[in-house]
């Protein structure tokens, strides 16, 4: 429990929680996440906290320093070089602007390919969209197909495993 109270309903707020994708907030302590609805209970009001930046072990092409590990409100990843700031009084950005975004994450999973038999992983595209595919699967770049199993099934907000709740949370403020 923290000292902060709910600017809801004045109960304390609860314990700080993080999601699937790395993301933290604060639920009102007079609130509590349903899996089995998908729908929050009592108080819906959520904090979101900002996520420290992860400092990466790589250097930003552009000018050497650090890079730094960035998600956006969005859930989208991307690096951005340390040396680069945001002035609120100018709004323009400051320093390096070297930025470079995370197009899609693969996890894998346990099932199994239904065409193949092999292993199937988990796709998140850039746009927080998921799929399930087979991990043999890949991408030619050179003659522009796709080779490999073509096993694919999007997933429905529903359907995708793991799922701490967070596509179903009040939108940030
Ligand atoms: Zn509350
Ligand atoms: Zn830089
Ligand atoms: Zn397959």
């Amino acid at each position: 429990m923290s000292d902060e109270s709910c600017p809801k309903c004045g109960s304390p707020l609860g314990d700080i929680t993080e999601t699937s994708t790395g993301k933290k907030l604060q639920r009102c302590s007079q609130g509590s996440w349903n899996p089995q609805t998908k729908k929050n209970e009592g108080c819906e009001y959520v904090k979101w906290l900002q996520v420290e930046p992860q400092t990466l072990d790589e250097k930003c092409p552009k000018c050497g320093s650090a890079l730094i590990m960035q998600v956006t409100r969005f859930g989208k990843k991307m690096k951005k070089c340390s040396a680069g700031g945001w002035d609120k009084e100018a709004k323009k950005a400051t320093g390096c602007d070297f930025v470079e975004w995370i197009n899609g994450t693969t996890e894998a999973l346990d099932g199994k390919c239904p065409d193949c038999g092999e292993g199937l992983v988990l796709y998140t595209t850039a746009a927080g969209k998921k799929m399930e595919k087979c991990s043999t699967a890949g991408w030619d770049r050179e003659a522009r197909k796709a080779t490999g199993c073509a096993y694919i099934k999007w997933l429905k907000p529903g359907e995708i495993p793991n799922n701490a709740g967070e596509e179903f949370l009040p939108p940030e403020e």
